[in-house]
Formats: C-alpha cells, structure tokens, sequence
C-alpha cells in the first residue's frame, strides 16, 4: 500500500500534488494500492470543505486510489496504541505543561515525568500527555532519494504521542495508521524528514517490523502556489503534472503525459537538491499541451464547440501560454471592438462592406473586394482590417486568421 496524505488545513499547492504524483505513479508501478488518507486530527487549524477540494484536484488530474480514509476515525485505535504502550512501559504519562517547559526554556524534554511513582500518577489531576520514551539507541533512516540519515536519541527524544485533549500528535497517528494499512512505501516532502525516526521508534515501540521504504522529496522553493489558482490562470491540469514530474529529474523527454511518464519515472532520479517552480518554464509546457490538444476540445475550453475555433485559438498561441489569455484573445474577435481614433474611419467603411459582403472563400479574394469598394489601398487597409477581425493590432498571420473566422465573418464584424 502507498498513500497520500494530506492535511484539510489549507489550499492544495503544487507541493502536495507533487507528492500525490509520485505516490500515484508509484503505487501503477509496483501494482500496489494507493490510499488517501485526509488527516484531520488537527481540530484547529482543519478548514471545513477542504478535504472535498483534495478529491476535487485529484479526479482533475487522473490521481485514481483504491482507499479513502479520515484520520480521525482511527482514534479509537491511537487511544488503544497509546494504552498499550503506557501498559508495556514504553511511554509515560507527562504532567509538566506546555508553560513549565517553555519557561524553563528546555531545548529538549529532560524525562523529568518518565520515572513517577505509581501513585503521583494515579492521583495526579492535572492534565497530562503521554510521551514515547526516548530510544536508546541511533535511528538510522535509509531513504531512496537522501540515502542514509542517522538520528542520535536526543534529537528523538521523548516526544507526544498523545496531547492533553486526548488527541493523537501527527507523529504518532500517523505511525500508527501506516501501520494499520500496511504502508510500504512512504513518499512525502522533505520537511517530515526528520519526523521519519520518531515514527520508526513508535513502530518499534509496538513491536511492529515491517520494514518501509522512504522517499522524502526535496523541498519545492515556492511550493506554496495554489492548484485552485493555476488551474483559474489557465494551466492545464497536464501541463502541470508535466512540469512537477520534470522538475529536477531526469526524464528522456520534455513533453508528456502522465501514462507515459509511468512507464519512465523513478524516484532515483530525482535530485537531492531543492528544486524552485518557475512559471516561465510551466507556461512553456503549458503551451506545449495546449498546442497538442484536439482542436475541437481546445474550442470546448475556450468556450465554443466548433473545431474551427480551436484551430482560431491554436494561432493566439505564438503569443499567449495559457487558455485564460486565449480565452480573452478569441473572446475579442467576437466581441464589439475599440478602434484608435486614427482608423475608426477605415474601421466603420470595412465593418459596413463586411456586413454586406457574399462569401469569400479565400482572404484574397476577401481583400479584393474591400479594396475595390473601401476606396482603402493594400496599406491603410490592413489596420482597421486587423482591428475588425481580431480586436487587437499586432497578431497571427492575416490569411490565416480569415481562413478560422471566414463562416463566422458576419457575426465578427456586427
Ligand atoms: N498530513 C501531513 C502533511 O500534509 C502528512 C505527511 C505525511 O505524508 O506523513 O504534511
């Protein structure tokens, strides 16, 4: 089983998909099952409706799992781990609160609660947690991308596995529930890097020794941004999955998909090094995509259903990188046109030829008869008429331009 596992705190970024990726593709290529696990133990800081967003993304972006799960539904089992391990004498129970360690500016927990007697225990009303006891021994963390890290019992230490309120630390629940779905592989970012001992020590604890892999990805500088708002730009969901499996990687091309990647991808090549999003680079492969697209779908996004259209938008490509841009560039053929001062006159005479015109197959013979009857020669003509049929001044090829827009001629110059 691999998993992906996401906390409802917040927008999904471009870190978490990237995790949620190589997960996905992971668990294709070892024929094993992918959970999402939605880990919302953390009660303040979960955002209602954010978990839906999360499934959201994931059917965008063809993340298909065979498990979903919500983490607070395993309480009952980290409240009985957590029993087990006091019972085993693994954990203790901590009475010193959150003020008393701060204020004595502990960097580290000293094990002051660890040797009780029974009976401070037992009568203590205050409110307490429950710590694994620190280990005695190195923690040595073998990772495919990292390699080995070895992590000394004091930078372990005796941590929570259980807060006052009787809730599950993420460490600890997230231990435990890897343990309950019999996780393999864990890939996640980097920053749970030095989480990873702490967890092992808990499978340790409970005597659990199945051995899993690691993969902790590099940090993602910028990795913040979110997929709400790539895809409100214009970023298809391709290009992006494209740019995220590319960076620092190698991969034997530049331009893919997702099937294909699965057939290449291996987690070894990825870089030890933090990686940085750059947008420039993701509208380049964004355009690349766009450009790849069936002509007739290409129309569906930028709102019309006629192929032509999509073969209309596929010529704003030269200028634009995403379908938000193309939207707007195709937006304006149709739309009423603003005209500088200088052509309104050529403007208003092409507009009204236009409308009264027959059918012109070709631009040529489109231009002809402008010219004839405009009393416009080859060269003034050539603004307005741009502006007529295009809304903008500079842009694609004239005749190719008329060649997409020719049946909708009428509607363009209304
Ligand atoms: N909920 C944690 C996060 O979103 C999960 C980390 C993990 O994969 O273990 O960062």
């Amino acid at each position: 089983m691999l998993r992906f596992a996401p906390s409802p705190t917040g927008d999904m970024h471009i870190g978490n998909l990237r995790v949620a990726l190589f997960n996905y593709i992971c668990s294709i290529q070892r024929e094993e099952p992918l959970l999402i696990r939605i880990e919302d133990t953390d009660k303040e800081r979960n955002i209602p409706g954010k978990e839906n967003e999360i499934f959201d993304i994931l059917a965008l972006f063809g993340i298909e799992y065979q498990e979903q799960q919500f983490q607070s539904n395993n309480l009952r089992f980290h409240r009985a781990m957590a029993l087990q391990l006091l019972q085993d004498k693994k954990a203790f129970n901590c009475f010193c609160s959150a003020e008393a360690l701060k204020s004595k500016r502990e960097a580290a927990y000293e094990g002051r609660c660890e040797n009780l007697a029974p009976e401070e225990v037992i009568d203590n009303p205050l409110p307490f947690t429950i710590r694994l006891k620190k280990p005695t021994h190195s923690i040595s963390v073998s990772d495919i991308i990292k390699g080995e890290s070895t992590f000394a019992p004091d930078e372990i230490d005796s941590f929570i596995l259980m807060s006052t309120d009787k809730y599950p630390t993420y460490n600890f629940a997230c231990a435990v529930d890897d343990m309950l779905a019999d996780v393999s592989l864990i890939i996640r970012g980097e920053d749970h890097l030095s989480d990873t001992p702490k967890q092992i020590a808990i499978h340790e604890a409970l005597g659990y020794t199945k051995k899993v892999e690691y993969a902790h990805l590099p940090i993602l500088l910028e990795g913040s941004l979110s997929i709400k708002w790539l895809l409100e730009e214009g970023f298809l969901p391709e290009a992006i999955s494209n740019y995220l499996i590319l960076l620092g990687n190698k991969t034997p091309l530049e331009i893919f998909s997702l099937k294909e990647a699965i057939k290449w991808f291996d987690l070894k090549s990825l870089s030890k090094d933090p990686v940085h999003f750059d947008i420039d680079k993701l509208r380049s492969i964004n355009r690349e995509h766009l450009r790849g697209l069936d002509p007739k779908e290409l129309s569906r996004y930028v709102g019309f259903a006629d192929e032509e259209i999509g073969n209309l938008a596929k010529l704003f490509l030269e200028e634009t990188t995403t379908l938000k841009e193309l939207r707007a560039k195709v937006g304006a053929v149709f739309e009423p046109k603003e005209v500088p001062q200088e052509y309104q006159e050529g403007f208003d005479i092409l507009r009204d030829l236009t409308r009264k015109a027959p059918h012109f197959d070709d631009y040529e013979s489109y231009k002809a008869y402008l010219i004839q009857h405009s009393g416009l020669n080859e060269e003034n003509l050539l603004k307005p008429l741009r502006l007529l049929l295009s809304g903008a001044e500079h842009g694609p090829e004239m005749n190719d331009l008329y060649t997409h827009i020719k049946n909708y001629i009428k509607e363009v110059a209304k």
